[in-house]
């Protein structure tokens, strides 16, 4: 799968927290995108006559080639989240892709476990919705963690899929709770808690660096094996 420039249009942009936004993307030209869940697009941004380019996580599943979602944190004076805070439907955007090796290991013989904080859980929406697609009967965690409760991306999404298919274990944590009944804490926490045994799981984080870089120590220190730990860092 090469990458390809891409025309497309902004189809919808959803409020996913009070730093977060999801845009849904149309693809016009060429139509359709084939991708591998955890794959990345670079988006072009115009800027001052030049072309400034960053890397977001595809978060919507291959089985729907034709459009591509993301989930973009805004960074104060950031180029591209401040670009992409002023798009609304119906504005143009260009796109290539698909890059990256982020990949699910295959065959799927094992559980797979995915841990992400904020918008690093892009490529785990797409690889959780792939998988329960493909109707994988191993049971599928996603260990995702922010800051307050108000802050989980997906959450009403990953709450419902949850309660129809009973193998895909959604655990939130959150560390500074207000009123929160869930797994209180940092991800790792939450991995020691209901993870107990590694022998049949892959785990899989992504996310910004320090995060992904201190969640991997831990997880070093619990005793996983590190052939076990795949990881994409921004
Ligand atoms: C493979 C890959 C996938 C990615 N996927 C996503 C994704 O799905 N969603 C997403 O939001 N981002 C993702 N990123 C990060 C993204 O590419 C940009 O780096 C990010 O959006 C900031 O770009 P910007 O142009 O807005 O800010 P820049 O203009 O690059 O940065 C402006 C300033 O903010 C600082 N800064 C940059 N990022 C942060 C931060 N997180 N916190 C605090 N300060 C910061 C910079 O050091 C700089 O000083 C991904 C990166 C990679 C490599």
């Amino acid at each position: 799968m090469p990458a390809t420039l891409y025309r497309a249009t902004v189809e919808r942009v959803d409020v996913l927290s009070y730093n977060v936004r999801g845009f849904r993307l149309k693809l016009l030209e060429p139509p359709a995108m084939e991708f591998k869940a955890g794959q990345f697009v670079i988006l072009n941004v115009p800027q001052g006559g030049k072309v400034v380019k960053r890397a977001y996580s595809i978060a919507s599943p291959p089985h729907e080639p034709q459009t591509v979602e993301l989930c973009i944190q805004h960074v104060e004076g950031g180029a591209a989240s401040t670009y992409c805070w002023k798009l609304k439907a119906g504005d143009p955007v260009s796109i290539s892709g698909p890059h990256g090796n982020f990949l699910l290991k295959e065959p799927l013989d094992y559980e797979p476990v995915f841990m992400a904080t904020g918008t690093g859980v892009a490529p785990f929406r797409s690889m959780v919705k792939h998988l329960l697609h493909r109707n994988v009967t191993r049971n599928i965690w996603l260990l995702f963690g922010t800051r307050y409760e108000h802050s989980l991306l997906y959450e009403s999404e990953f709450r419902s899929l949850a309660g129809i298919r009973h193998n895909f274990r959604y655990i939130p944590t959150v560390s500074r709770p207000k009123e929160w009944h869930g797994e209180v804490g940092h991800i790792q926490q939450t991995f020691q808690k209901h993870i107990t045994d590694v022998s049949d799981k892959e785990i899989y984080l992504c996310g910004w660096l320090e995060v992904v870089k201190a969640v991997h120590k831990d997880l070093q220190g619990l005793g996983v094996p590190n052939e076990r730990i795949h990881y994409e860092e921004w």
